[in-house]
């Protein structure tokens, strides 16, 4: 039975196809499931001139949960591309999603995918953002929603999702924790699961838009490079399934190179494409300030091989940066170009300038990185370049103060 558009799921490692239902993982070998359209119809559709992006979505707009996400700003920063050494920088600002994060596209997918398959509870395990994000699209459906975040999780992506009346629960030690718990306890209870790494094959569909946006905003131009932040990477295949469907559909001219970042602190995907290895492996103790990206991928470095193998057909790379750096480059955005976002969104850039310096990227290349989530989601770790200091009310207090400033 096809759905909208979808006409099934595949195996990304045997091949097998599979019906469309709420289903985690393929039956036979365990691999990732992808979902497969009816191009034939779509190519012949959109040569009627009828085209549509939402063909290549599992659902139209008008069943889809939505709060308004996608269609975020696409900001030509000129300012930080000259201090970066770079002609031509773009930055995808999916901060401006309803809650803050690019969480949104992919959980309003699962979310819809959930209420068209008669789901009644909603499972996610998240670093936050993706917490956020169920918590809201699930209110919006009218569903209940169980949010596991680790520990770590900063207090506001908490307090945010506790705000849209979810159960959020924390789970003791990293990512991986939560990650299991809602896979073994969602399947039990006959919870659906829209954790978006690639366990709900639905999710990953909805950050393709990602791509369809930029197409349209860049007028049909391609960019050589696309920077992702990565930690199991979904971002990253979707934004590349995006335009390798446009390209097979005839509406863009190439597919752009694809650049994974992850933190030093939690690399496995970066470390395999240095090391020249065909497979992850999963690092069981990750430890940085970019919460949103750390995913050691224990018991689930599969997916981590899969980003990996889609990074090296595009022609791409993978790298990871210091917290020193990430902080660095979160400073850069805000203070260059008035974005300000969590330190996860700023690996990319602190990434770029480095390859830009060692020249395995070009001035020349036409880039655009992903600012994923919004700087007031993680306020704890900022590095704010400065204190606010307190003065009574009269004149000449205030113009000590900015005389002073001057002087410096
Ligand atoms: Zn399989």
């Amino acid at each position: 039975m096809s759905i909208h558009m979808m006409t099934g799921l595949k195996c990304v490692r045997c091949g097998s196809e599979h019906p469309l239902c709420p289903i985690y993982s393929c039956p036979a070998c365990g691999g990732i499931l992808d979902v497969v359209y009816d191009y034939e119809r779509i190519e012949s559709k959109w040569r009627r001139g009828e085209v549509e992006e939402d063909d290549l979505l599992p659902l139209p707009a008008s069943e889809r949960v939505t709060i308004g996400e996608g269609n975020t700003p696409l900001v030509k920063a000129d300012r930080l591309a000259r201090r970066l050494g770079l002609e031509t920088l773009y930055l995808k600002c999916e901060f401006a999603n309803p809650t803050g994060s690019f969480k949104d596209r992919p959980v309003s997918m699962g979310v819809s995918m959930g209420v068209r398959f008669g789901q009644k509870r909603i499972i996610v395990a998240s670093s936050g953002n993706g917490a956020a994000a169920t918590s809201a699209y699930s209110a919006r459906a009218g569903l209940q929603a169980v949010v596991l975040v680790p520990e770590s999780t900063p207090a506001e992506k908490v307090k945010q999702s506790l705000a849209y009346g979810a159960k959020v629960i924390r789970v003791g030690g990293p990512y991986s924790n939560s990650f299991a718990l809602a896979k073994e306890v969602g399947e039990k209870y006959g919870m659906f699961n829209v954790t978006s790494t690639f366990i709900n094959p639905y999710t990953m569909e909805g950050d393709k838009s990602v791509a369809f946006e930029m197409h349209r905003q860049l007028n049909g131009r391609v960019p050589g490079l696309v920077y992702v932040p990565i930690g199991a990477g979904p971002l990253l295949v979707g934004i590349h399934k995006g335009y390798e469907e446009l390209k097979k559909l005839g509406r863009a001219s190439a597919v752009p190179r694809m650049a994974g970042i992850q933190a030093e602190g939690c690399s496995p995907i970066a470390r395999a494409f240095l090391e020249n290895r065909s497979e992850v492996e999963s690092d069981p103790n990750p430890s940085t300030i970019a919460g949103g990206i750390s995913d050691g991928l224990h018991g689930y470095a599969q997916d981590g091989t899969y980003v990996l193998e889609c990074i090296r057909r595009s022609g791409g790379y993978s790298d990871y940066v210091n917290d020193d750096a990430i902080r660095e480059a979160q400073g850069w955005l805000a203070r260059d170009e008035g974005l300000f976002v969590e330190p996860s969104s700023a690996v990319c850039i602190a990434e770029l300038k480095r390859s830009l310096e060692s020249g395995r990227v070009s001035a020349s290349e036409t880039v655009t990185a992903i600012l994923t989530g919004h700087g007031l989601k993680d306020m704890q770790r900022v590095e704010t370049g400065g204190e606010a200091p307190l003065i009574p009310k009269r004149a000449e207090s205030l113009v000590d103060l900015l005389e002073q400033d001057s002087r410096e």
